[in-house]
């Protein structure tokens, strides 16, 4: 098959978090299974060249229709560690991604709407006729609507479109314009329930709304997850739409690239280990107290890896660093905040905590810590508000670092408790989970895990090898995405 990926990220090129992580993984399962893949990006200013090879001018002059115009725009192509891509880059007074940054900006939603028009226009004058567009996010919800509004109609009427939702958060609300700029024009027609009309604001138009009712697949990323979005409130609103449309909606676990989260051929970590050379994972924990400045000591380093927002559970995070430091535990973070409440917050506790030899907190985005981290801690807390999947608990997995996190989303069908699970026999099960979102259930879980490790060294090792012996690779999850692919173009 030929297969077209349209997204905002791709690691390691563009990566803000999971998403571009899985567009990569997912794409490189499906070349290895034979399939075509092509990735199209937005042209960032800020996104990291050093990580592309061969970039060159592929399409000189595609002119994107936008209002009653046309903006000029270039076409370059490079691979991001073997993934063909396609950066699509707009010669517009609109600077539409010349920002410093990916997200953020007040007019998002019309940088991405413009984003998503110049991707089907590029499709159609390089006469490229997937058999699959597979969409991610609200970046992208309205190519669906485009392609059977417009684009159809120009002779992509072959395509079939696959929608994959990894945070339910971001929805993309947009007003009127979105509809002017990208020529789809008829008001009337688009502000209606059935179509792009937000559930809650009666003057505003929902991409990813957009993106459900005219996909052909439309799928989050744990199946748990989807069950939630369709009967409780963590679809922000969409549960109604999820119901209707409900007979092509479904859940497929993430995976992650083992070629990149590997301990035994990591190139970021100095001790290369496996399940059955734990020592090595303790020369790791050496190294990564000596990077931080942590003194060396007999106690677990339990580790937070990821955003900064109140979907990671911030609040639980920061009850985490104290309750781990006063259960005999060492602590290290790292992870970033876009909210300056929780930024200002966040630098705050580093200040306070600079000095005491049992914690770090590292507030910046770093590729490389993080692999020293999943290398050198003993646990990982991830006690998130929601999760469509999370990837951290499955890294965590594959490097030993046993995780503690909230059952909820994609951690719960990751996750199984080692003193309860109704589902797994003791010897399959690998971390420990919470339930509640309060102090006490934090507690509950980590409290476990710590004394584990403290009074029962060997159950500690035998929990981090049953970890290890999971499979979340891309194997399944492709196997997956390519039955709904064959699915809907027979369809
Ligand atoms: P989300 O997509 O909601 O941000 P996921 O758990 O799905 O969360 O994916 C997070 C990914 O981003 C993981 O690969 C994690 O290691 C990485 N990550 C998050 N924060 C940082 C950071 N500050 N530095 C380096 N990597 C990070």
């Amino acid at each position: 098959m030929y297969i077209v990926q349209i997204a905002s990220e791709c690691a390691p090129v563009v990566k803000a978090g999971g998403l571009g992580d899985v567009v990569y993984g997912l794409s490189r399962e499906l070349e290895n299974r034979g399939h075509c893949v092509e990735i199209i990006l937005p042209m960032y200013d800020c996104m990291r060249y050093d990580q592309i090879w061969g970039i060159h001018e592929a399409y000189r002059d595609l002119w994107v229709p936008w209002y009653g115009g046309a903006i000029h725009c270039s076409v370059f192509c490079g691979w991001v560690h073997g993934r063909l891509c396609f950066f699509i880059q707009p010669h517009s007074g609109d600077n539409f991604f010349n920002r410093g940054c990916y997200y953020g900006a007040l007019d998002d939603y019309m940088r991405f709407a413009f984003f998503s028009k110049a991707a089907l226009e590029f499709l159609l004058v390089a006469n490229k006729r997937p058999d699959i567009i597979h969409c991610h996010d609200w970046q992208t919800g309205l190519v669906p609507v485009m392609l059977y509004e417009m684009y159809k109609w120009h002779g992509m009427w072959n395509q079939r479109v696959c929608y994959t939702i990894h945070n339910f958060k971001h929805q993309g609300i947009a007003g009127s314009d979105a509809l002017w700029g990208t020529g789809l024009n008829n008001e009337g027609y688009y502000y209606n329930y059935d179509r792009l009309l937000d559930n809650f604001n009666p003057f505003a138009l929902n991409f990813m709304k957009g993106g459900i009712v005219y996909s052909n697949y439309v799928n989050t990323v744990s199946p748990h997850h989807a069950w939630e979005a369709r009967y409780s409130d963590v679809s922000y609103g969409l549960g109604h739409t999820l119901e209707i449309h409900n007979h092509k909606f479904g859940g497929i676990l993430n995976g992650i690239d083992y070629d990149v989260w590997n301990p035994e051929i990591d190139k970021f970590i100095p001790f290369k280990y496996s399940k059955d050379n734990l020592a090595n994972k303790e020369k790791n924990k050496k190294a990564l107290r000596d990077r931080l400045l942590l003194r060396d000591e007999k106690k677990p380093i339990v580790a937070f890896i990821g955003r900064l927002d109140p979907q990671k559970g911030v609040e639980l995070v920061h009850h985490a660093i104290y309750y781990s430091l006063n259960r005999n535990a060492q602590f290290v973070l790292l992870g970033t905040a876009t909210e300056p409440g929780i930024n200002n917050w966040f630098w705050h506790e580093k200040h306070h905590l600079n000095n005491n030899p049992d914690c770090h907190l590292e507030l910046s985005f770093n590729e490389e810590l993080a692999h020293l981290i999943y290398a050198g801690a003993d646990i990982i807390v991830v006690p998130s508000n929601y999760e469509p999947c999370g990837l951290t608990q499955m890294i965590g997995l594959q490097y030993g670092t046993v995780p503690v996190v909230r059952g909820v989303g994609g951690l719960i069908n990751t996750v199984f408790d080692k003193d309860n699970d109704q589902y797994h026999t003791k010897d399959k099960r690998n971390g420990f989970v919470f339930f509640q979102t309060d102090h006490h259930a934090l507690e509950s879980a980590l409290e476990r895990a710590i004394a584990l490790w403290h009074d029962y060294p060997e159950d500690f090792k035998q929990l981090q090898k049953q970890g290890m012996e999971y499979d979340y690779s891309w194997n399944l999850p492709g196997e997956q995405y390519v039955s709904v692919y064959e699915y809907i173009r027979h369809k």
